[in-house]
């Protein structure tokens, strides 16, 4: 053999999926990416996704799961997890004795949450204080414009649901930073320190009400939320209310090819998840898809993945084929699928790049998360990457493999761990992203649409 088919029989040889599309899969990706980004628009928490979800699958034919209900092959049906999570499944032709195959993602993103006594005035501004969920650069989050969604349960029972800041004619929120000219002492401080958490103090209004006593922009604010909403300053003791960045999801570039929007992480994956499953016919294993909350803080609490609410889910679909949950969860298969961190030219000291996603070289596995000496990872075997490998080779889908970042350097971790602690083999896989947990994220339209097919591909294995 010559070096020249050596090379060609025994080395890899990657390429950019922008090469690789045909005119068809090309067209096919737009139209996917124009849904993606319609379905972002509507969705910036874990609640929204989760309505949409719920009715995405009514409008598709499914049911809800209930105790006690019979099921058969092709039956299409969900379990809304008290709206901030969500379980889909179509149940396929062989029992569930021979496991499922499962795709999770979570559908929470980096944010900052109302305090439950948010509303104060300080020299004749009005603001909201908040507390960050997840891990965010707290300075990126400053002289942005941002929406308040969320919900407020009233004194009267009723639930009213509340979004500012994403209609045209709405108001936006910000909050401060300080002008240059006085930030000597500020730009002597390092970027985790600029600003603080307590200075996430969201600007809500600076006209006072007329009359007399203190605090009468706070009053005005609180009057204004009372005409629109009913609500009165106790109500906030029983809301969910967060800060979101305000606007829509975005072509990137001047070539198109990247999507910019709030909370691709992991939005991009869920929503490579629902789509597929929305259609399929009876697959050969139960296909189920998980919309996680809580990932971003951990998993825990009763709508995260360490919850067992998916228990409860998967029992019921279980009993109704007379199958030990066990013996499900033993031969089932999880994809994992949530973001990976693309390379950025910017910022190549922190990556290893022979081991690092890349933007448009499709859906990216990852082998394990963790950090540091793989701490935390679930650390998919040889044989579970095998299944993927094989599974997405044969469907035609583009992927990489995926590090996470130079080995010193850091680390993250997925619903991976947990899943695989509930002895199912599981691998992770997702969409890299640039700017990762930034108030805009970036992904690319290929990794996207690739990470769609692989979702698919994994149910239909
Ligand atoms: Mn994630
Ligand atoms: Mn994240």
């Amino acid at each position: 053999m010559t070096t020249e088919e050596l090379r060609d029989s025994l080395l890899m040889k990657p390429k950019n999926g922008c090469t690789l599309l045909t005119a068809e899969q090309r067209a096919e990706m737009e139209s996917y990416c124009k849904r993606y980004s319609a379905f972002m628009d509507a969705c910036k928490t874990e609640r929204e996704a989760t309505d949409w979800a719920v009715a995405a699958c009514e409008a598709h034919g499914f049911k809800p799961l209930v105790p006690g209900m019979e099921i058969k092959p092709g039956d299409k049906v969900y379990l809304n997890n008290r709206g901030k999570a969500f379980l889909m499944a179509v149940v396929g032709s062989e029992s569930l004795a021979k496991g499922a195959n499962i795709c999770a993602a979570h559908v929470d993103s980096p944010r900052l949450d109302l305090k439950p006594n948010p509303l104060y005035e300080s020299d004749e501004i009005a603001f909201f204080k908040t507390h960050y969920y997840g891990g965010i650069k707290k300075y990126q989050w400053t002289t942005i414009p941002l929406a308040l969604h969320g919900v407020v349960y009233r004194k009267d029972g009723t639930v009213v649901t509340i979004t500012i800041g994403e209609d045209d004619n709405d108001p936006v929120l910000m909050i401060s930073d300080l002008l240059p000219h006085l930030a000597a002492d500020q730009m002597q401080k390092t970027l985790a320190k600029g600003i603080e958490g307590e200075q996430l103090n969201v600007i809500l209004g600076t006209q006072p009400l007329e009359g007399e006593g203190g605090d009468l922009v706070k009053l005005n604010v609180m009057k204004l939320l009372n005409e629109k909403y009913g609500l009165i300053e106790a109500d906030f003791r029983s809301a969910e209310l967060t800060i979101v960045p305000a606007g829509r999801c975005r072509e990137v570039g001047l070539d198109r090819s990247l999507l910019g929007a709030y909370g691709h992480d992991d939005r991009v994956c869920a929503y490579a998840e629902i789509e597929p499953l929305l259609d399929m016919g009876t697959p050969t294993h139960t296909a189920v898809c998980i919309l996680a909350d809580k990932e971003e803080t951990g998993s825990n609490g009763i709508s995260g993945m360490q919850s067992q609410a998916f228990e409860y889910f998967m029992e019921m679909l279980c009993d109704a084929q007379g199958v030990k949950l066990n013996h499900c969860f033993a031969n089932s298969f999880c994809l994992s699928a949530d973001v990976s961190n693309a390379y950025d030219p910017n910022f190549p000291e922190t990556c290893e790049k022979r081991n690092n996603s890349l933007l448009n070289y499709g859906v990216a596995i990852c082998k394990y998360t963790g950090a540091r000496g793989k701490s935390g990872a679930s650390d998919a075997s040889a044989e579970a990457m095998g299944h993927v490998r094989t599974t997405l080779d044969n469907a035609g889908v583009l992927w990489q493999t995926a590090t996470l970042g130079k080995v010193d350097q850091g680390g993250g971790g997925t619903v991976a761990a947990y899943m695989a602690n509930r002895n199912i083999v599981t691998v992770d896989a997702g969409v890299p992203v640039i700017s990762m947990h930034a108030p805009i994220e970036l992904v690319s339209k290929v990794d996207a649409y690739m990470t769609m097919l692989a979702c698919k591909a994994i149910y239909l294995a």
